[in-house]
């Protein structure tokens, strides 16, 4: 069981929102959680580390339970504090297609195979915990 994981306070029912929210709190860094269309751009998931905000895109255009596993394993980069995130001041909500799309390219490259791995386990791990946690799953507005 990935360490991390295990040590969450994971809502119940389970609620990707209200456990961001809560994460953002305790970091005294909100999390942002942005759909994007991002199909052709290779990558599901892209966090960006603002200045005062870690902000987690993800694809728009796909299921709730894979939403939620791009979403977790953002976030396992986000607290397992894998280098490789672009930090920027400010660039929020002016973040447009084209400044996206470069990211995502220089991105992909960024992070080690093992701390790919990390991040994915942590995704997998706290959807264990949740789906045994509770039956109910709130619906993901996107
Ligand atoms: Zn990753």
């Amino acid at each position: 069981m990935n360490r991390l994981a295990a040590k969450l306070d994971l809502p119940r029912p389970f609620d990707i929102h209200e456990l961001c929210g809560r994460i953002g709190a305790e970091r005294g860094r909100p999390i942002v959680l942005t759909p994007f269309p991002m199909t052709s751009l290779g990558p599901c998931g892209l966090w960006l580390a603002g200045e005062h905000a870690d902000i987690l895109c993800f694809e728009q255009h796909t299921s709730v339970l894979h939403q939620e596993h791009i979403i977790l394993h953002e976030l396992g980069h986000v607290l397992h504090e894998h280098s490789g995130a672009e930090t920027m001041g400010q660039l929020f909500p002016d973040l447009g297609g084209e400044t996206l799309r470069i990211m995502l390219a220089r991105q992909h490259d960024t992070f080690s195979d093992r701390a790919e791995r990390q991040a994915e386990d942590f995704a997998y791990a706290v959807l264990a915990r949740a789906s045994r946690a509770s039956g109910f799953r709130r619906v993901l507005e996107a």
